[in-house]
């Protein structure tokens, strides 16, 4: 008796709760000054700025976005019946000017990727774009082509006139629940699509490239025939364990992610991840996609919540002990399948570390001051 209780003792001493991402062993600071900067979303970004110091910064992301309606008189705002959730209230935020129209407009046109792969990195799910991928991705640009920045179109409001520079794609991942709120309104989840714009269309953006990135919401329906199959292809396919990848069979439609409705929101703010870095050139779609219950259910069981193992040891012993324990599941309810409702619910093994999945989880960076900023709005 006294031995067992001593190796509970020690069972519970090695094995310590984290969330949505993985310690590869100890707390939390350690971890981080091992591995250079490690976070998590159990705070929702909020403790991010003691160990981050960009995170600090006045151009944070995200925000919150205003109404469309009262702030866009004289443009045309989006039908408030285009998603499935009630908007009441929109509410405008810290934008004393109200919004205005950007010189010129963004385009998004994407292409179609073959066999893409997809990777579950703990902190999101994502899939790399490959440098071949066609796109048609144009931001108007203001002043001395040779100077801009890639958010120079913010600074002229509605007037101005723009070149437009190319920004070549680079990956898409998601958030559950959104990011930015728009209207007054979280939606169950978030696409975020990265771009850089590279140094032979702005030279200001040097070796590392200007990033633009695209958001797009996602709203919850019950309507099947709503939700585009390429929505499907891509979260069916994501790997419930962090660090696996898998392969998106056949060819994805990027172009079908997206509404037809392109209108969005336009500021100058940050990555949404550590470094936080800021001059980033963002887009927020005015009208969401559409997910079900069982898509959003499977994302954020990818994004789930960990129990991992803090020592070599004893996260060799806790692998092992769940490999048998998956391997008993398996014997007595036949080939672990995580891909369909049909069977019930079944957790996902124990991944290499030996981390074993608690909860559902989440993975977004709570909202950020919008200070003087200025959003303008193309629709
Ligand atoms: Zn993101």
């Amino acid at each position: 008796m006294a031995a067992r209780t001593l190796s509970l003792l020690v069972f519970v001493l090695f094995i310590s709760a984290s969330s949505a991402c993985i310690y590869e062993f100890g707390n939390r600071d350690e971890a981080a000054a091992k591995a250079g900067g490690h976070y998590d979303y159990s705070y929702n970004g909020l403790d991010w700025p003691g160990s981050f110091p960009q995170c600090r910064g006045k151009k944070q992301s995200p925000v919150m976005l205003p109404g469309t309606g009262a702030a866009a008189e004289g443009l045309k705002a989006p039908a408030a019946e285009s998603f499935d959730g009630t908007v009441t209230n929109p509410t405008i935020l810290n934008n004393t000017e109200g919004l205005k129209a950007p010189a010129a407009k963004s385009t998004f046109d994407y292409g179609t990727v073959t066999n893409p792969i997809i990777i579950n990195n703990g902190h999101t799910l994502q899939v790399p774009l490959p440098a071949d991928f066609k796109s048609d991705v144009k931001i108007p640009v203001l002043g001395d082509i040779a100077t801009a920045k890639a958010t120079s179109v913010l600074q002229a409001g509605s007037s101005g006139k723009a070149t437009y520079v190319k920004a070549a794609p680079a990956q898409l991942h998601f958030h559950t629940h959104s990011e930015h709120v728009v209207s007054g309104y979280v939606y169950p989840m978030e696409m975020h699509i990265v771009h850089f714009v590279k140094k032979d269309q702005l030279p200001a953006c040097g070796d590392a490239g200007c990033p633009v990135v695209l958001g797009v919401m996602l709203a919850l329906t019950n309507d099947e025939s709503k939700v585009t199959p390429e929505l499907r292809k891509v979260i069916e396919a994501m790997p419930l364990n962090e660090g696996r990848n898998a392969t998106i069979q056949g060819a994805l439609d990027v172009d079908a992610l997206l509404p037809k409705d392109r209108s969005y929101f336009t500021y100058e703010g940050s990555l949404t991840t550590p470094p936080c870095s800021e001059g980033l050139l963002w887009h927020v779609l005015t009208n969401p996609i559409y997910i079900t219950d069982d898509l959003l259910t499977r994302y954020q069981e990818a994004v789930g919540n960990y129990d991992c193992p803090h020592s070599a040891a004893a996260a060799a012993a806790a692998a092992k002990n769940a490999n048998a324990k998956n391997a008993k599941v398996t014997t007595e309810s036949g080939p672990a399948d995580n891909s369909g409702t049909e069977g019930g619910f079944q957790a996902p093994p124990a991944d290499a570390k030996g981390c074993v999945k608690l909860a559902d989880g989440h993975n977004y960076r709570a909202a950020q001051p919008l200070g003087s900023r200025t959003i303008l709005l193309a629709a």
